[in-house]
């Protein structure tokens, strides 16, 4: 077994032709030769060529004719969402999300299973006893998947290959997750952060809403961010770009695990406003319940009219707004995705107030409006995302983070 680590420069390496058009036909929809050629700067020949070989494969093929300009109508090509496939796995802390997801980015398969914790290597066997068996529990064929997409909570580690290391999940320490799976799948794995996963999730499925420079705040037992710049993730040295929740914004405030004091994850996170309203005597099924359970029954009360939910979910959001407006002028967006499992459920109550905090205190408002709408697939954003990955891999250049090809 060879295994290979890359971690490219946040500008990665040149697009590969084949990238390039692929890249172009996938943005464009259905789009001509000579169209290629002048979005993907490549001359009339090498789009010939590629294009050729890319319908030999089986992933584009030739969709009509378009208006004609005066000469012959061009013939248009379009993907063929079928030819390829992605398997997208989200680990968290308290249950693993499965998706298989098409080269257009559409869901053809999901599983939900309650299973990261145990010894590692056992976790592991069981994910790729499931992923072969939700590729089989459809026409797919194996050999038409291109990869595995593995996302988890960060922060991820270049030197251990592991992106497991919170505080629910010690048991993984110096684990080889990627290697592992890759062993036990024989696919080619993809480690990222789950929040920058699910922006590129955005970016891939038409979330983006067309902007070049947009934000995704993430939140799930934990609050993260990704950012999708010019058709590339934002990622840092290290992949850990985006870290919100662990901005201060209380100098001695509560402490958090990551070592710091008064972050907006410590204050605002689930895990603090599930804790509060617990502390004030809330019954949200005790503590044998999972985090993210008790954390929707407490939306479902404060949707329902409760007072003291909506003013604990109404402390978080303003919190929240607060993280979302630092996002938005450190990377000076038009767009900002709320999304994650907190927000498939809660997020009605976390729109306004983020909305109202960028309205009236967004640095740039003179210049530009910053949108801000609710994930179409926030519960399972980060497996989507991480699904993306490997297609955005195998379509476009390179954009940086932990690549762990095992062969
Ligand atoms: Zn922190």
């Amino acid at each position: 077994m060879t295994e290979l680590l890359r971690v490219p420069g946040p500008q990665g390496a040149p697009p590969s032709s084949r990238a390039a058009v692929l890249d172009a036909i996938r943005v464009a929809g259905t789009i001509s030769r000579v169209e290629i050629t002048e979005v993907a700067g490549l001359t009339a020949a090498t789009v010939s060529t590629t294009v050729r070989r890319l319908i030999e494969d089986g992933l584009v093929r030739e969709a009509g004719r378009g208006e004609s300009t005066g000469g012959k109508p061009r013939v248009l090509l379009e993907l063929v969402p079928t030819s390829r496939y992605a398997l997208g796995v989200h680990l968290d802390a308290e249950d693993v999300t499965y998706v298989l997801v098409d080269l257009g980015g559409a869901v053809v398969a999901r599983l939900r299973r309650a299973q990261a914790v145990g010894d590692p290597q056992t976790v592991v066997d069981r994910m790729a006893a499931t992923v072969r068996g939700l590729v089989e529990s459809t026409e797919v064929a194996w050999d038409q998947v291109l990869g595995l997409g593995v996302v988890a909570p960060g922060p991820l580690s270049r030197r251990s290959q592991l992106v497991l290391t919170r505080p629910a999940m010690d048991a993984w320490g110096d684990f080889p997750l990627g290697p592992s799976l890759g062993e036990a799948t024989g696919l080619p794995v993809v480690l990222d952060n789950d929040a920058t996963a699910a922006a590129v999730g955005e970016h891939w499925g038409g979330g983006a809403g067309g902007s070049r420079a947009f934000a995704a705040l993430y939140l799930a037992t934990g609050i993260g961010s990704g950012a999708v710049i010019d058709g590339a993730p934002l990622r840092g040295v290290s992949s850990n770009a985006g870290e919100i929740g662990h901005v201060c914004v209380e100098a001695d405030g509560p402490e958090c695990w990551c070592g710091s004091r008064g972050c907006v994850e410590a204050l605002a996170g689930p895990r603090s406003v599930v804790a509060a309203a617990e502390a004030a005597g809330f019954d949200l099924g005790g503590p044998g319940r999972g985090l993210s359970e008790r954390f929707a029954a407490l939306a479902r009360a404060a949707l329902g009219g409760d007072v003291l939910a909506a003013n604990l979910l109404g402390r978080s959001a303003r919190y929240v707004a607060i993280a979302a407006q630092t996002l938005v002028q450190v990377l000076d967006v038009d767009r900002l995705v709320l999304t994650g499992p907190a927000m498939a459920v809660a997020g009605s109550l976390y729109l306004p107030a983020v909305r109202q905090r960028l309205t009236t205190s967004q640095f740039a408002r003179g210049d530009h409006d910053v949108d801000v709408v609710i994930s179409s697939h926030a519960g399972e954003a980060a497996a989507v995302g991480a699904a993306a990955l490997v297609l955005q891999g195998e379509l476009v250049p390179p954009g940086g983070g932990l690549r762990i090809d095992v062969a």
